[in-house]
């Protein structure tokens, strides 16, 4: 069978996204790959495909254990024989899957790098092994953000099956991670498969962070019964933000690691499995979990790297329909990274180095008023738009720049504003903190100001008319730019000019200054958020909503996550299309044989208008 042939059979899909086929004829062709793709741009099927294609057993190493069983059960709806070994499993399971492993019947089968590396299956894998593949392949690198050691060993095992194939997998990958992979994992003259790092579903909003509470609650106010993901920076954080959005009324529940893991647990399936909307999480939570229809992700505290943003924020819009990711940035955020990474004693001069930059290069993200559509490409080495593609005259439409809720100020205002901060700066001589400085432009009276006599200063209350969140605002926007710096001493953090700050008061350098725009009262949503671009009128959004029931009562019952069932965009083409046949149901994207064969008729029972759900 074709490739197509098996993507429309097994699968439901009309088409592949981009690079799965180049992936999959690689595997076919015995030939190591490396293929980098965003999440949500379809990964799993570039190693599920081949296994479907009955040429023998492909193996997928993964350091999501929590994820696999869900995993296996995705890929058994499409009808593969799939395992999974890890080792939470108990002992029933695990001969089951040593027996199928042993009479070659498995597909496709999950494992562990440590299970993997134990040793016990290679004679099992044998020579039936046509493809290893490496999920989360960045893992091997120190550059990356989630270095695993075990990783560095899977060589090791590759080595045992010279005649299989590799193909390492990641969303995230700069050049030299990419590097990384390529050497660590020995792929042998690979086919380089790098996607373009953009998620055109993904609405990015940076804001600088005033009211963290409110800002909060006005982003998951904008999703009322959506899942949504709020990440704080620590276990304080998380409780104190939890708590107030549950006094809002509000389906939520905290995550970190300080909970207990049976806590933790319940969190988690809750929020899976559809019965929670809200999860406030330190970055504890995320690897292990999938639910495709998070419909927004929320950074109460500005991330450590532009990776680790990418990723979480990733968490969103999985299934490819509009999500919405918001960024609240404090430049506080950074000092307290580095504080904590202080406290990490093995902390090398190199590991060191990294952090500054992904502080500085996260930073600039936040506050840069520039699309952030194209500083998140441009940061992965990618041109935004991608090339060949045109840019659209307002821009990319789905940020705050582009959308006009933030503001760069005209070049020279900006320059001028930023002299004004600067040159107080300059007075205090490093010897105040920011608040002192804040003051000081502000024009407010005060004993110590009084005393020092800066109240007679040409910079005293020069930025008056500008308040108080716009003042902090741009300092905050100096200090990721480099022209000024917080330091510590003993006892107080100090505000100080640097020498690029001195430049540019004498005109020399360029500035950016930028600043959230009051949106009008009654402005209307983005087009973008309405769901699948508006495609449902309003009768279909009804249907969508009882089909979700529907979804939610199959998942209770077969004990899996919804997702496994089908995704949200499968719903909205249900809704959308309206099937009354199983025949025309084969036709909806993302429904297969398999599907309407064991679900078609509860969803056909929706949608002629019955209402019972299925027991
Ligand atoms: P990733 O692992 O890269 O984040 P997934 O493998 O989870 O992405 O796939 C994301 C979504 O895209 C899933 O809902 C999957 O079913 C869907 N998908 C994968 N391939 C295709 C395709 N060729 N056409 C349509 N949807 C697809
Ligand atoms: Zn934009």
């Amino acid at each position: 069978m074709k490739p197509e042939e098996i993507l429309k059979k097994r699968w439901g899909y009309d088409a592949f996204k981009p690079l799965q086929r180049e992936a999959i004829e690689a595997a076919f062709a015995g030939r190591d790959c490396l293929v980098v793709l965003p999440t949500g741009g379809g990964k799993s099927l570039c190693y599920q495909l081949p296994a479907a294609a009955g040429r023998g057993l492909v193996l997928v190493v993964s350091p999501l254990i929590a994820l696999m069983d869900d995993q296996v059960a995705a890929a058994r709806e499409a009808g593969l024989a799939a395992d999974a070994l890890h080792s939470n499993l108990k002992a029933g399971p695990k001969r089951e899957v040593y027996a199928n492993l042993a009479a070659g019947r498995t597909e496709l089968l999950y494992v562990s790098p440590e299970r993997l590396l134990a040793g016990d299956i290679y004679s099992l894998i044998g020579e039936r092994l046509v493809l290893a593949a490496v999920d989360e392949a960045h893992c091997v690198s120190h550059w990356g953000h989630e270095f695993r050691p075990e990783y560095r060993r899977l060589t090791e095992a590759l080595d045992l099956f010279p005649k299989a194939a590799r193909m390492a997998l990641t969303a995230t990958a700069t050049p030299a991670v990419r590097e990384d992979i390529l050497g660590r994992l020995g792929l042998r003259s690979p086919e380089i498969l790098i996607g373009h790092p953009d998620r055109p579903n993904l609405i990015y909003r940076a804001f600088p962070r005033r009211d963290q509470v409110k800002q909060v609650l006005e982003a998951v106010r904008r999703h009322p019964g959506e899942g949504g993901i709020v990440y704080a920076q620590t276990r304080k954080d998380v409780e104190r933000l939890a708590a107030k959005l549950k006094e809002e009324g509000l389906s939520c529940a905290p995550y970190h690691a300080g909970l207990g893991a049976e806590e933790r647990r319940r969190a988690q399936d809750d929020f899976v499995n559809e019965r929670l909307d809200v999860i406030v999480a330190t970055i504890a939570f995320g690897m292990g979990i999938d639910r495709s229809n998070v419909r927004y992700v929320v950074h109460a505290n500005t991330p450590r790297s532009v990776e680790h943003y990418q990723q979480e924020s990733g968490r969103a819009g999985r299934d490819g329909l509009p999500a919405e990711c918001t960024l609240l940035f404090a430049a506080s955020d950074l000092a307290m990274h580095r504080w904590l990474a202080k406290k990490d004693l093995h902390l090398s001069a190199e590991r060191q180095r990294a952090l500054e930059k992904q502080l500085k290069d996260i930073g600039r993200y936040a506050v840069s008023p520039v699309c952030r559509h194209s500083l998140l490409a441009s940061h992965f080495g990618e041109p935004y738009p991608a090339a060949g593609a045109a840019q659209a005259e307002e821009g990319c439409g789905a940020c705050d720049v582009c959308l006009g809720e933030t503001k760069g100020l005209p070049e020279e205002e900006a320059r001028l504003t930023a002299k004004k901060i600067l040159s107080a700066a300059w007075r205090c001589e490093g010897r105040y903190g920011t608040g002192y400085v804040v003051n000081l432009l502000l024009g407010r009276p005060g004993e110590r100001v009084a005393a020092n006599g800066h109240d007679q200063l040409k910079v005293f209350g020069i930025l008056k008319e500008a308040g108080e969140p716009a003042v902090r605002s741009w300092m905050d926007q100096l200090i990721v730019q480099d022209y000024l710096e917080v330091t510590e001493d003993e006892e107080y953090p100090l505000l100080r000019i640097t020498a690029e700050g001195r430049a540019l008061c004498q005109d020399r350098g360029e500035v950016r200054l930028g600043l959230p725009v009051k949106p009008a009262k009654d402005k209307k949503k983005p087009k973008a958020l309405k769901l699948a671009g508006g495609a449902l009128d309003e009768a279909g959004e009804e249907l969508f909503g009882r089909l979700r029931a529907v979804r939610r009562a199959l998942a209770d019952k077969a004990g899996v996550a919804p997702y496994v069932i089908c995704h949200d965009s499968t719903l909205v083409e249900l809704a959308a299309h309206r099937p009354a046949t199983p025949e025309a149901m084969l036709d909806v994207k993302g429904m297969g044989e398999k599907r309407v064969k064991k679900y078609g008729a509860f969803f056909l029972d929706a949608i002629a208008g019955k209402r019972d759900l299925p027991e």
